[in-house]
């Protein structure tokens, strides 16, 4: 199959996800994880209708940025942030949906402010307590929720998890459901009245319709739109 196909299966799919759970589609957005991919897949992707790049890794995320393989899309930080690459990611990206520590929380205020711009996050949750796993404690979420507002260089967008990868007959659902209602805990907590916080990044390849059925709003997709990626090297 191609891209372009691809594209159109995993849409269709959120859209009954969405219909079963009595969403509207148009409230759902498909993020491509595209790591490891070359810039011309992430040329095709982009030509295929899809309007969101999520990156995991820094370098290959520059290298892109260099060939301007993100042209038409926006493009977000996915994957875990060291302090120390802060710099080549803050103002580059649209998103970092990424934030799992105070550490890393205040070293993109501090870059932000720096070079003078509001950088958008989510809060990356540690849902199922997995040791490890970086991300906020899910009894954490609402005071770093509550630090963002002291950040003015920062806009907490909402809130992003990686539950374990399901085996067959397994199912995340409840681990979504968790996350949810704490997105609700803290859109009440800081009082969200101009909806701002109205992101909920959740479900991947394997689970995304789960994840839609309770709440999701962005979802992350990378092997059903690109195929399996080669083992997994340490860089
Ligand atoms: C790779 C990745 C995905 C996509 O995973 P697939 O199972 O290939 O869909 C989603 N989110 C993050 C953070 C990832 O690193």
């Amino acid at each position: 199959m191609s891209i372009r196909e691809n594209v159109a299966a995993v849409r269709e799919r959120m859209a009954a996800a969405a219909r079963r759970s009595g969403r509207d589609p148009d409230e759902i957005t498909l993020v491509a994880a595209t790591k490891v991919q070359t810039s011309e897949t992430i040329r095709e992707v982009i030509a295929a209708g899809v309007t969101i790049c999520g990156e995991n890794r820094v370098q290959e995320m520059t290298a892109h940025l260099e060939d301007n393989a993100y042209a038409g899309a926006r493009l977000h930080m996915i994957g875990h942030l060291q302090t120390n690459k802060v710099k080549q990611v803050v103002g580059r990206v649209d998103m970092i949906e990424s934030v799992d520590s105070l550490h890393l929380l205040e070293a993109v205020e501090k870059q932000a402010a720096l070079i003078g711009l509001t950088q958008e996050i989510l809060l990356e949750v540690n849902i199922a307590g997995e040791e490890s796993k970086s991300g906020f404690a899910p009894d954490q979420v609402i005071p770093a929720a509550e630090r963002c507002l002291e950040f003015p260089h920062i806009q907490l967008r909402g809130l992003m998890c990686i539950p374990p990868p399901v085996g067959p007959g397994e199912s995340n659902r409840k681990l979504f459901a968790k996350t949810r209602q704490l997105f609700v805990d803290i859109k009440k907590d800081l009082s969200d009245n101009c909806n701002r916080l109205n992101y909920l990044s959740m479900g991947m390849s394997g689970d995304f319709e789960d994840a839609i059925e309770e709440g999701a709003t962005l979802i992350r997709v990378g092997t059903a739109l690109f195929g399996p990626r080669p083992p997994k090297t340490e860089p």
